[in-house]
């Protein structure tokens, strides 16, 4: 017997609607890849969604077709995600910082009609533009006056200006795919994940929970987690859907630049990954400053350092909680809160609500939870991917519809998950499994360390061994003996670096982790 409430379909559209009746004068800020801040209201922005829906509408784009933003954090990118995904249209994002022979796969994969672009993309679109051959049209997130000579596109300012504001939103089930972002194809070719209007729906409100990213209405959220790779951890939705002030700071994050908005604007909690966190602390300390608005910080997308999150919440008072998650999972996973300023969220945390997981050794038994045992970890949920976009033939989920991570994980006695590796990157030493992040997280806490990676490399008697890779503060000097000496006693014995390498810098991939890929191909056998 069905219930008896009414059919009310959770489309994303329906957030800004709320937002813009219930919240619309509260504030969006930009700052903008040249620099200059701009204000908006998510009134504004509803307005202004609308009327790019309706360019959209006017050049033929339709439900199911695929339109592309190539853009940094803006209130003008805010505008293009409902804009598209509110007729029907499925937002694809473009991460601007992937290799282009990975930019021009993903534009063709998705077939892309449009692309709406900021105009520092513009050597971008260039250079992938030729190759892309779906694409009908390019739209610059830029005025008129800003325009480039010597490409094709249409000023945003000038395609949206004067239309209606009446372009109808909604009215589709709620199934209806939204939004589509490609894994970085860090193991073989990119692969799309299509985002749903009700699985974004249902993960943007279920970040809001206390104990995940606890965000409200009298919050100043600062989204450094971009727009443009996995759903910006669902901040676009949530932050709306509770009318906080929301702040979107373009391309610009290093650490001067993320503490002169944060402190300029008022920000009481942002969202980014563990190298933007480093590069904060590295200003403050350098600049002897301190935060005076901000409350909390959440980081995720590769492990977070215990002495980072110490150094926030010791001298500076700032909680730190830690997330996990990926691209399939909308992103968020799991989280955790740390239970006092004096103890660090090291571990990645519970399962969020509407996501259930398991470990299974590699012959697919489970593994106890008692906090040691390393298992594979699986997912299921209605924010988990079921599939990939135009792969739909290929089964990803096992027999009981969980999806392999490809992490490696332990999870506790009180539900707390660890994650120890991603599978490609566990160390098989002797039989043994060595965590790389647990190696990682120790030689990083040497206050001579900006960045520190570990590797497995072969080895004759054990198979593998660990590798240490060090990327030193500036200025600094050390030698391996030091490190080592440095890791005895915080590490088990037998997971002792074989060796350590200083590097200038550790290479990073296109949102921000360390590339393994790339260190592998670089490091000579032990
Ligand atoms: P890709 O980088 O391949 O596009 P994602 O951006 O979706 O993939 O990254 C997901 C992966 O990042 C996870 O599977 C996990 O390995 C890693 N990851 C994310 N958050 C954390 C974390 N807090 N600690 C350790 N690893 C993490």
């Amino acid at each position: 017997m069905p219930g008896l409430m009414q059919d009310w379909p959770l489309t994303l559209d329906r957030i800004l609607e709320h937002a813009r009746r219930w919240h619309g004068g509260r504030e969006v800020v930009t700052r903008l890849n040249d620099g200059p801040i701009t204000r908006s209201t998510y009134s504004t922005i509803y307005d202004r969604a609308k009327q790019l829906s309706h360019a959209l509408a006017e050049h033929g784009i339709a439900r199911e077709d695929r339109v592309a933003t190539l853009a940094f954090n803006s209130a003008r990118h805010l505008e293009a995600w409902y804009g598209i995904m509110g007729i029907g249209a499925v937002c694809h994002t473009l991460n601007p910082r992937l290799p282009i022979e990975q930019l021009v796969y993903i534009v063709n994969h998705a077939a892309d009609r449009l692309i709406l672009a900021d105009a520092i993309c513009v050597p971008l679109l260039r250079q992938i533009l030729p190759r892309c051959h779906s694409v009908e049209r390019v739209v610059l997130l830029a005025e008129e006056a800003q325009m480039p000579t010597d490409l094709a596109a249409d000023a945003y300012e000038r395609w949206i200006a004067g239309r209606p504001t009446d372009a109808v939103w909604g009215d589709f089930s709620e199934e209806t795919a939204a939004g589509l972002c490609y894994t970085s194809g860090t193991t073989g070719e990119p692969k799309g994940v299509l985002y749903s209007h009700r699985s974004n729906y249902l993960h943007g409100l279920t970040t809001l929970m206390p104990d995940v990213l606890d965000i409200s209405g009298r919050d100043v959220v600062l989204a450094i987690v971009p727009m443009f790779h996995a759903n910006a951890w669902g901040l676009a939705f949530a932050v709306p859907a509770v009318g906080a002030k929301f702040v979107l700071p373009g391309a610009k994050l290093d650490g001067a630049s993320v503490f002169e908005l944060m402190e300029s604007e008022g920000v009481t909690f942002s969202a980014g990954v563990p190298t933007v966190w480093q590069g904060l602390m590295q200003h403050l300390e350098t600049h002897r400053v301190r935060p005076t608005t901000l409350k909390c910080i959440v980081s995720g997308g590769s492990a977070c350092p215990e002495a980072l999150m110490r150094a926030y919440q010791d001298k500076y008072g700032i909680e730190v909680r830690h997330g996990w998650g990926m691209t399939e999972m909308s992103p968020i996973g799991t989280l955790n809160v740390p239970p006092d300023l004096a103890t660090p969220a090291v571990k990645q945390g519970r399962v969020l609500c509407g996501i259930d997981m398991k470990l299974t050794d590699d012959d697919g038994r489970p593994v106890p939870h008692d906090g040691h045992s390393f298992g594979h970890l699986w997912v299921r949920g209605a924010s988990v991917a079921r599939a990939y976009y135009r792969r739909e033939t290929e089964n990803i989920l096992d027999a009981a519809g969980y999806f392999d991570t490809g992490d490696i994980a332990t999870i506790d006695a009180t539900g707390i998950l660890q994650i120890t590796d991603r599978a490609k990157d566990v160390i098989k030493s002797g039989g043994e499994w060595i965590s790389s992040i647990d190696i990682e997280n120790a030689a990083v806490a040497h206050p001579k360390a900006a960045l520190a990676a570990v590797i497995g490399v072969p080895d004759a008697k054990w198979g593998e061994r660990p590798l240490l890779i060090v990327q030193l503060k500036p200025g600094e000097s050390a030698t391996a003996q030091e490190f080592l000496e440095f890791l005895e006693g915080r590490i088990a014995r037998w997971w002792m670096p074989t060796a350590v390498r200083f590097v200038e810098a550790i290479p990073l991939g296109g949102t921000g982790k360390i590339d393994k890929k790339l260190l592998r191909a670089g490091m000579p056998a032990s």
